[in-house]
């Protein structure tokens, strides 16, 4: 799978790698925003997570 984050500012972008390496990198990185994304939104930080990995995925190659 393809990622490229979403996150503004964040240049990660990595090809044929699995969920869970993008999650680390979200974990690693976005913490902070993650958290106050999950305040401001009062959704669960794990829907956060999703809903970037989500996000962050690359269907068409460009
Ligand atoms: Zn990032």
């Amino acid at each position: 799978m393809n990622f490229n984050c979403v996150f503004p500012n964040c240049k990660y972008k990595e090809n044929n790698i699995e969920e869970e390496e993008f999650l680390k990198h979200l974990r690693d990185k976005h913490h902070n925003e993650i958290i106050s994304i999950s305040e401001k939104e009062e959704i669960p930080i794990n829907m956060v997570e999703m809903i970037t990995v989500s996000n962050s995925k690359v269907f068409i190659n460009s």
